[in-house]
């Protein structure tokens, strides 16, 4: 059974701790460089992104982070994706360049701030739930669109790593943490 570590210094960690488990893996939390060391894949959760990047920093996690996912995948969600974004705008903020998408923070607007959407992931209707979601603007030519909602990208995938702007862990649907641990299973560990 595959370890899959969730980064837990901020946000929804607890969700995807079960989430892992109903798609068959192991997860554990990740809150030291040691803690990754245990770990085949690593989930970043959804939170507030700006925080999350101050506690990587503080917690000197962000080094090992760059070196951990250029050996393995990872996966962000929402606050998570922003994390892993090329570049990130509204307001600006760095970020760790390790997917080639651009994305806008808050970019659903006030109305639908957060709701449950139904979203196309590749031909099947899938529901998804959005939490002051960023947009996705640009993917870039190596990315794969999994899922779009209202034609706009919200599950893309890139070399071993994938993001998602809505948030899996909270719906019973385990296929995008199965499709996650799939990667994970398959990932060689190698650059
Ligand atoms: N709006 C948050 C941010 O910009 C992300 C929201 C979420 O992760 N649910 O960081």
């Amino acid at each position: 059974m595959k370890t899959v570590g969730i980064l837990a210094l901020q946000g929804d960690f607890d969700a995807h701790r079960k989430a892992v488990e109903r798609a068959g893996g192991r997860p554990i939390e990740v809150r030291t460089a040691q803690d990754l060391d245990a770990c085949d894949g690593l989930i970043v959760p959804g939170g507030e992104s700006t925080t999350m990047l101050k506690l990587l920093d503080i917690e000197k996690l962000i080094e090992p982070l760059r070196q951990f996912t250029a050996r393995k995948p990872v996966f962000g969600t929402c606050a998570g994706a922003i994390l892993l974004a090329h570049s990130v705008t509204r307001p600006s903020q760095p970020s760790l360049d390790l997917i080639d998408i651009d994305v806008e923070r808050n970019a659903y607007g006030r109305q639908i701030d957060s709701c449950v959407a139904r979203v196309d992931a590749g031909g099947k209707d899938m529901e998804a739930i959005f939490i002051r979601a960023p947009k996705i603007l640009r993917v870039g030519s190596g990315g794969k669109i999994l899922a779009t909602y209202n034609g706009d990208p919200v599950w893309v995938e890139q070399g071993r790593h994938m993001v998602t702007t809505f948030h899996p862990e909270l719906t019973p649907d385990p296929r995008v943490h199965q499709r996650f641990l799939e990667r994970v299973a398959t990932s060689s560990g190698r650059v």
